[in-house]
């Protein structure tokens, strides 16, 4: 699933393509995108100049000339697909652009979406800061974690704490700060906090140069503890283990990692 560095991947992508061109013509091809990309909405969106492209948590913000704006979400497996000509498999909306080229929509399942927002009426995103904001101290961290309940790991999945982090970083953010995933997240001090913020940020790093290889056929840098278990901790050799949080699988040294 696309976390916040493989979005901001795909968003400077997107941006490259899409920011000053115009856009010729806006094609649903499965019935899930016709349902938000309806004949009105598209008589809206052809004719204008894209002005910007940003991004929010995992969230891709296509602004318009009019000031309206397309917000696309990739969710399980979606992804963008550029260049010229027929559209590849699993195609779901393309956009096609003044100067030939078009940007593809692409999604086996079909679970990504893509709605239409007029100025007057922002999408209401409901999400947190984004992680790598410096106004993100860990005096600010600290208070948003001290109204929550439960442990950190699922915490940190909560958009609405902060934005774009899902199951992976989560897990390695835990692991870079020494703080296992089951510890509870309004307890922790301000000391681990400061910790926990460090080690999304390093996790996140690693997972934004991982986004630019993956795409360039690259080496990747290995995962800490996602998916390894009963493989040895990078930091201490012993078997890193799995369990289950809230549905989603969590990995981490329970040696290193403490409550
Ligand atoms: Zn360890």
């Amino acid at each position: 699933m696309p976390e916040l560095p493989e979005v901001e991947h795909a968003v400077r992508q997107l941006r490259r393509t899409l920011r000053g061109r115009v856009i010729t013509r806006l094609q649903a091809h499965h019935r899930s995108q016709r349902r938000t990309l309806t004949p009105a909405v598209v008589r809206r969106v052809v004719g204008q100049r894209v002005t910007a492209v940003a991004r929010r948590g995992k969230h891709q913000l296509v602004t318009l000339a009019d000031g309206s704006l397309l917000l696309i979400h990739f969710r399980l497996n979606g992804d963008w697909d550029f260049g010229r000509g027929a559209a590849p498999a699993h195609a779901r909306v393309t956009i096609e652009l003044d100067n030939g080229l078009r940007a593809v929509l692409t999604d086996p399942r079909a679970l990504c979406t893509i709605t239409w927002h007029a100025a007057d009426k922002p999408p209401l995103l409901a999400l947190g800061p984004e992680p790598e904001d410096a106004a993100l101290t860990p005096t600010v961290f600290r208070a948003r974690l001290a109204a929550r309940r439960g442990p950190i790991k699922p915490t940190l999945l909560d958009q609405s704490l902060v934005a774009g982090v899902g199951n992976i970083y989560a897990a390695e953010a835990c692991w870079h700060a020494g703080i296992a995933p089951t510890a509870s997240a309004p307890s922790l001090s301000l000391a681990r906090v400061t910790r926990l913020l460090a080690g999304l940020r390093t996790a996140l790093a690693d997972g934004h140069i991982n986004a630019a290889r993956y795409h360039k056929g690259e080496r990747t840098i290995p995962f800490k503890v996602y998916d390894r278990e009963g493989e040895p901790c990078r930091r201490c050799g012993r078997s890193i283990r799995r369990i289950v949080q809230a549905g989603r699988g969590t990995w981490y040294c329970p040696y290193c990692q403490k409550r």
